[in-house]
């Protein structure tokens, strides 16, 4: 028998989903003692599943692991923190910022993987503080960018917040420094993603070049079109945009216009995601847990998005294996690592079985 933290062998029959809408076979896998998926029969490996729904990890795409509601959390805090997104399917996030360096958990064998923003890049006063490295001046942005670039796939701007003599939201970065600064990830190989609520900060986004929008309330006609032309992503967060009445409430009386704001965009939040879908804007499935919302809510986002426009099929998917593609991981193929998910019935119609797995295997350790 292998201990809870070795892998396989093991051996699973089922329905075999590709992660997207479409793709399932029926067939059967085999997990390596490496822990490492075969399509070959693997010697001596006891069937764990059969007659089940077999899908790669899920992908949580906005998360913050080393964040909670009061802000930095120690790093035995984050390894829970993961461990319950890992626990809940969630084999694979998007870290969308964070001022813990949260690398030496990696060889925890019941952590996700996770695809790393690194700090997020912000103005003074101009995001939650103890969170973000913050510029004097907008023209550092290109040199924060790049130091970022360098040592994380993805890197995390705030392209708006509240700015106190507004009083309502507005663009933390002019539009030339920004084009330096999408130029500066680039070429270090890098992605950029920006936090943005608002409708002002994103012409400039989107028309630098940025490769995905986080929130993205502000969308209308004009900025879905540029997205749709350019292929920047949009990570909804619907969950979170639930707690926008609540940011709203907590800053509105000193800051009424931006109280305003905040409910014009909660108001018209599941319109403005449905056009960006209606239009053909990749949409990805985020929670922004760390700060308002707990680790481990990936299939309260799945719901969502499947309640706003995407139907339950392409919410999967959005979850998955279009998730996973995006973030350049593979699926249930020969040498992957067995990172995989086991459901009772057909999520592509159901998505509510995601939230009682049977199995949970990470690189082939089960976690549930
Ligand atoms: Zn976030």
């Amino acid at each position: 028998m292998s201990s809870p933290t070795s892998p396989g062998p093991l051996h699973l029959r089922g329905v075999l989903l590709d992660g997207t809408a479409e793709g399932e076979r029926v067939g059967e896998l085999w997990v390596t003692a490496e822990g490492r998926i075969s399509l070959d029969p693997v010697p001596d490996a006891p069937t764990v599943a059969d007659g089940a729904w077999i899908l790669p990890g899920l992908v949580d795409a906005h998360c913050h692991v080393g964040i909670g509601p009061d802000g930095p959390v120690d790093l035995e805090e984050a390894r829970e923190q993961g461990h319950t997104d890992a626990a809940s399917g969630a084999l694979l996030l998007r870290d969308c910022g964070t001022p813990v360096d949260t690398r030496p958990l990696d060889d925890d064998p019941r952590m996700p993987e996770i695809v790393r923003a690194g700090r997020h890049l912000a103005r003074p006063k101009r995001y939650i503080r103890g969170l973000p490295i913050e510029a004097d001046s907008p023209e550092e942005l290109p040199a924060l960018v790049a130091e970022q670039a360098r040592t994380n796939p993805w890197v995390k701007l705030v392209g708006d917040w509240i700015e106190r003599e507004a009083g309502d939201l507005a663009p933390l970065w002019p539009d030339d420094v920004l084009k330096a600064a999408m130029d500066a990830a680039h070429a270090e190989g890098a992605r950029v993603t920006a936090h943005v609520f608002g409708e002002d900060a994103l012409p400039g986004l989107i028309g630098a070049g940025i490769d995905g929008i986080e929130h993205g309330t502000g969308l209308d006609d004009t900025t879905i079109a540029m997205m749709v032309e350019r292929g920047t992503v949009l990570v909804p967060t619907l969950i979170n945009v639930e707690n926008f009445p609540a940011f709203a409430d907590a800053a509105g009386e000193k800051f009424p216009r931006y109280g305003t704001h905040m409910r014009e965009l909660y108001a018209r939040a599941s319109a403005t995601v449905a056009s960006a879908i209606e239009a053909g804007v990749p949409v990805f499935a985020g929670t922004d847990a760390g700060g308002g919302i707990v680790h481990g809510r990936i299939v309260d986002e799945i719901a969502a998005l499947a309640q706003v426009g995407l139907g339950p099929a392409r919410a999967f998917e959005a979850a998955c294996g279009a998730a996973r593609d995006w973030l350049r991981r593979p699926g249930l193929v020969d040498g992957a690592p067995a990172d995989l998910v086991v459901v009772d019935r057909d999520p592509r119609t159901d998505t509510d079985a995601l939230r009682s797995p049977s199995l949970v295997l990470r690189a082939g350790v089960r976690l549930s």
